[in-house]
């Protein structure tokens, strides 16, 4: 396999957002890492697999400070958290990002997945021998705070269900919501080593009375009100489903 000319692909989404991902990542791995520019400084949400270095894409301004925040603890999105000295996740999850267990980033499920990479990140690469960098937390999250960037702010919100430190970042004055593996237009996953299907059914009803212009999910495209509404419900149905088995024919 060929090592790869360039790692990252680069989009602009407009009004100071860019999307950044990973083309030759197995798309199961392979999520959206976005860089919102504010006048006094930027957020970086999310970093990927860290499988090359983050940074020299991102087009960064010399000197402007980088808060450097993860949606959660899972592999594809802290990678290359470890390049920034400013890092920002959920207190639920801090002690994962002082050693990266596998247990919680589930970077095992990376090294055994058939097909991990289309193009190598380097020579001799191997997925065998892939371990995360640890990036422990400069500022751990509880939810409720406000980053503020100097023209916009941000409000962390806590997302429990998907993993217990699942958060989203909310531009109020916008309508723009960043909302990581929480919620997304693709297959949502609650079944996860540390997932909790109790306290996603309640994120979900958290998400459903926040109105939004646009939704920037963790994987995937973004999606609007509309979209939001019926990505949750369809959610909700599945549960229903499971739950009631004899209901699901009719
Ligand atoms: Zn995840
Ligand atoms: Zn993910």
């Amino acid at each position: 396999m060929r090592v790869a000319e360039t790692w990252f692909e680069r989009r602009e989404v407009g009004d100071g957002v860019s999307l950044f991902w990973e083309p030759h990542v197995h798309p199961f791995f392979r999520c959206n890492i976005w860089l919102v520019r504010g006048r006094e400084r930027d957020l970086l949400i999310d970093s990927g697999m860290g499988l090359r270095a983050l940074t020299p894409a991102l087009g960064l301004t010399p000197g402007k400070p980088v808060i450097a925040a993860a949606t959660h603890a899972h592999v594809d999105h802290i990678g290359s958290l470890h390049e920034f000295a400013d890092r920002r996740g959920h207190a639920a999850e801090a002690a994962a990002y002082d050693d990266m267990p596998d247990d919680v980033t589930l970077a095992d499920l990376f090294r055994e997945i058939e097909g991990p990479v289309t193009a190598l990140p380097g020579d001799g690469w191997t997925a065998r021998d892939y371990r995360l960098t640890p990036a422990p937390l400069s500022r751990p999250l509880d939810g409720g705070e406000v980053i503020d960037l100097g023209d916009r702010r941000l409000r962390v919100l806590h997302l429990p269900g998907h993993s217990p430190g699942c958060v989203g970042f909310f531009d109020e004055a916008r309508g723009v919501l960043f909302s990581g593996d929480a919620l997304y237009d693709g297959e949502l996953l609650d079944e996860l080593r540390h997932s909790h299907v109790g306290d996603y059914a309640k994120t979900m009803a958290r998400l459903t009375e926040l109105p939004i212009a646009i939704g920037h999910g963790g994987h995937g495209p973004s999606f609007d009100e509309a979209r939001k509404r019926t990505l949750i419900e369809e959610y909700l149905a599945g549960k229903r489903r499971q739950g009631c088995p004899g209901e699901a024919t009719h």
